[in-house]
């Protein structure tokens, strides 16, 4: 691999592997942390999960909070939050996000019509990116939530270096499959410097609605497992449910539709699970503050 790799890198051409990219110094005016929620691979449940943590994190931490849907190619959050209008546009041209359940959302699925295809080369998704975040008037939050596009390609590599990220939260599901590409997505972050917050194992398990016992569908503790060899830690671990489904599909978050459930409080759980993090980290940076020369 390291023989391959070599010749590339002489050539500049996959600069992330030598660690050349460093996290970009700009910060989003008036937000105080930037997390990605992100996944090797799609359809694990990512964008599920970016919504019902954004509304945890706004509605059981009382937090201010928004959430960017980066997801350019698959806009989910518009569905999920149940968002069909364009956004107002302030005097100085910024986008005003739209807020529902106490969130405030931005997503590129607001400004395309529905069903249609969103075929851009590179650069256009670049620049739309760069409209979606700095060409917002976000306000002041507390976190800005990221549901990043899946994979470890250029989408993905721009807006780790063009946000500085508090931190990242890798979602899997507990297969081998997934959690190869989990692995990848958490070691793209570290090499541009941004810290892990942890994982969270989607689809963990399914209980029975007639007997009560757990399946593991998609395997037992896979995730867990993945996250502790790397020296990451498990911050959530979010069941398989219809009720999930159906919020999404049906643009009322789980969260929201049965706020006392168990669903709920795993939502809850991981969202307090990152505010705890953020706040570590937090401390560490004052006690260690980065020398700028
Ligand atoms: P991704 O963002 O990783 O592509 P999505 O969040 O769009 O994945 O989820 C893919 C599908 O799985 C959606 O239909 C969603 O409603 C469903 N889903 C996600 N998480 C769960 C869950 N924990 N239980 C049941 N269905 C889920």
């Amino acid at each position: 691999m390291k023989g391959f790799l070599g010749p590339l890198r002489r050539l500049g051409g996959i600069r992330g592997y030598s660690g050349t990219f460093k996290r970009s110094q700009l910060r989003l005016e008036g937000v105080k942390d930037v997390i990605a929620v992100a996944s090797g691979k799609g359809g694990v449940g990512k964008s599920t999960t970016a919504v019902n943590l954004a509304v945890a994190l706004a509605k059981n931490c009382q937090l201010k909070v928004g959430l960017l849907d980066a997801d350019v190619y698959g806009p989910s959050v518009p569905m999920m939050m149940k968002i069909d209008r364009k956004p107002d546009i302030t005097e100085d041209k910024k986008m005003i996000p739209i807020e529902n359940y106490g969130v405030k959302c931005m997503s590129m699925g607001f400004l395309v019509e529905k069903d249609a295809p969103i075929v851009w080369r590179g650069p256009m998704v670049m620049s739309a990116l760069a409209k979606m975040t700095r060409g917002v008037d976000w306000g002041n939050l507390d976190i800005l939530v990221v549901d990043m596009p899946p994979g470890t390609g250029d989408a993905q590599l721009t807006m780790t270096q063009n946000l500085q990220l508090s931190g990242a939260l890798i979602v899997s599901t507990p297969q081998d499959i997934a959690l190869m590409d989990a692995r990848r997505g958490a070691n793209m972050f570290s090499k541009v410097d941004v810290p892990i917050l942890g994982f969270v194992e989607n689809m963990s398990f399914f209980k029975c609605p007639h007997c009560g016992e757990p399946s593991f569908i998609f395997g037992k503790e896979g995730t867990r497992n993945a996250a502790a060899s790397m020296g990451y830690k498990l911050i959530g671990e979010i069941p398989l449910e219809v009720d999930i489904r159906k919020g999404s599909d049906e643009g009322v978050p789980v969260v929201i539709s049965a706020p006392d459930s168990v669903i709920s409080k795993a939502y809850g759980d991981t969202a307090q699970n990152v505010v705890s993090k953020l706040e570590e980290l937090a401390k560490e940076q004052s006690l260690h503050p980065e020398i700028n020369l």
